[in-house]
């Protein structure tokens, strides 16, 4: 099966290409536009990117929405993660304003929504992954990307940050990995 990816995020493509067993994931055709992140739900924001990937390209597409929630933020950023410390934040940015604001040891949540829409059978779905885990003391790591050196998953006995997991380790406890194993599954089984 062969599924357009409607993201211009590199980390992200990597990352699901490997994700979703069966299907050739393809880029984002140069030229096509993704609509603004403005939804109040990750299902939200993943669901109207997919939709306008399959639209400008008649054929089935995914799309990824994913974000950091910090409990002592009241679940803040969230939907917001990527745009957090500026419209045009980087990732270095968006981690400094995370390892200011949240409090070391403090609860966060990866949250992941990774929509399917298939135009020629006018099929959508939506699943979610989830990966608990707490603010790091201070930053660690240089692989993965984003907000990954402030994170420690919980269900990693180490205490290793997302960042200095292997790729493989990553997804086998993360959100976007919980999210494409779902989908992965729905898709065989439909
Ligand atoms: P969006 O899904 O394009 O809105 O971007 C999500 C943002 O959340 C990214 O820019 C990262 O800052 C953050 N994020 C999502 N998934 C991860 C991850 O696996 N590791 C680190 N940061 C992530």
């Amino acid at each position: 099966m062969r599924l357009v990816l409607a993201t211009r995020n590199d980390h992200k493509v990597r990352e699901l290409a490997g994700l979703l067993p069966g299907c050739v994931v393809e880029p984002l055709p140069a030229g096509v536009e993704l609509p603004p992140e403005d939804g109040a739900t990750f299902a939200d924001n993943a669901l109207a990117k997919a939709r306008a990937a399959a639209a400008a390209t008649g054929r089935a597409a995914i799309a990824d929405d994913s974000g950091i929630c910090a409990a002592a933020l009241g679940g803040e950023p969230g939907v917001r993660s990527a745009r957090w410390a500026g419209e045009r934040a980087t990732d270095a940015e968006n981690l400094a304003k995370l390892l200011a604001e949240a409090p070391a040891g403090s609860p966060l949540a990866y949250v992941c929504a990774l929509a399917y829409v298939d135009p020629a059978g006018g099929r959508e779905h939506v699943v979610e992954g989830r990966c608990e885990g707490t603010r790091a003391s201070a930053p660690r790591g240089s692989g993965g990307f984003g907000y990954d050196p402030a994170f420690v998953p919980d269900e990693d006995r180490s205490g290793r940050t997302m960042a200095e997991l292997a790729p493989g380790e990553k997804d086998a406890i993360s959100h976007r990995g919980r999210a494409a194993r779902e989908l992965s599954a729905w898709l065989a089984g439909s």
